[in-house]
């Protein structure tokens, strides 16, 4: 089986990354691989920050490896928070304040459009790889439900009418941008395990 280190330390992305790839790839946070690095994202696009942070594990370690970077593109706020979506609301990373932030920055905007947006780096056998996934949606007036991480209590995936806070593990997957981006991941995975085998 392919083991590949993921470079995050975020239990959430790596519970759901998990989920996506099912059990044809073992993969492991940072935290599992024994590193103990806080990898900095100071780049202005998605694909930058994404391709810092597996780049700096692949020299860390000489492992196949990925990582992966996500934003939030509210269009009524010009792409805003994209990018510094983890630090909108100030360095605490607080989900709660990012969320206020943003809820008072859009008001009563009635353009509600927003989607998330997931890059995904993979080094695989000393070469980069990237993958987008994207799911597009609305974002409510006030929070609802307690499930996921992040802006998830007020987004609302278009063809549902419920938040992602308000599903499943299962159910988001249905939805979500990490998931579409993961899927590409494994098809490309199980092109060059294929490819080896011929
Ligand atoms: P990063 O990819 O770790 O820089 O994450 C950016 C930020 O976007 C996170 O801190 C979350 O606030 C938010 N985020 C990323 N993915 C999701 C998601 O699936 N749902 C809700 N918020 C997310």
């Amino acid at each position: 089986m392919i083991t590949l280190i993921f470079a995050t330390n975020n239990a959430h992305k790596v519970q759901e990354i998990q989920a996506a790839i099912g059990d044809q790839i073992r993969v492991i946070s940072l935290q599992e691989a024994g590193i103990d690095v806080d990898i900095p994202e100071p780049h202005d696009t998605l694909e930058e920050n994404a391709t810092e942070k597996s780049r700096t594990i692949r020299q860390m370690t000489g492992e196949n490896c990925f990582s992966e970077d996500t934003g939030l593109e509210v269009d009524a706020l010009a792409g805003e928070p994209g990018v510094k979506s983890a630090r909108y609301a100030g360095e605490d990373k607080s989900f709660d304040k990012n969320i206020e932030k943003l809820l008072t920055k859009l008001g009563n905007n009635p353009n509600r459009r927003a989607r998330f947006r997931t890059v995904v780096s993979l080094f695989w056998e000393g070469r980069e790889y990237l993958f987008e996934g994207i799911c597009e949606g609305t974002i409510i007036g006030e929070k609802k439900g307690t499930a996921g991480f992040g802006y998830d209590p007020v987004f609302v995936p278009e063809g549902s009418t419920r938040t992602f806070a308000e599903m499943s593990l299962e159910e988001k997957g249905v939805f979500s941008h990490r998931k579409k981006a993961a899927t590409k991941l494994v098809s490309f995975l199980q092109g060059m395990v294929q490819q080896a085998k011929t």
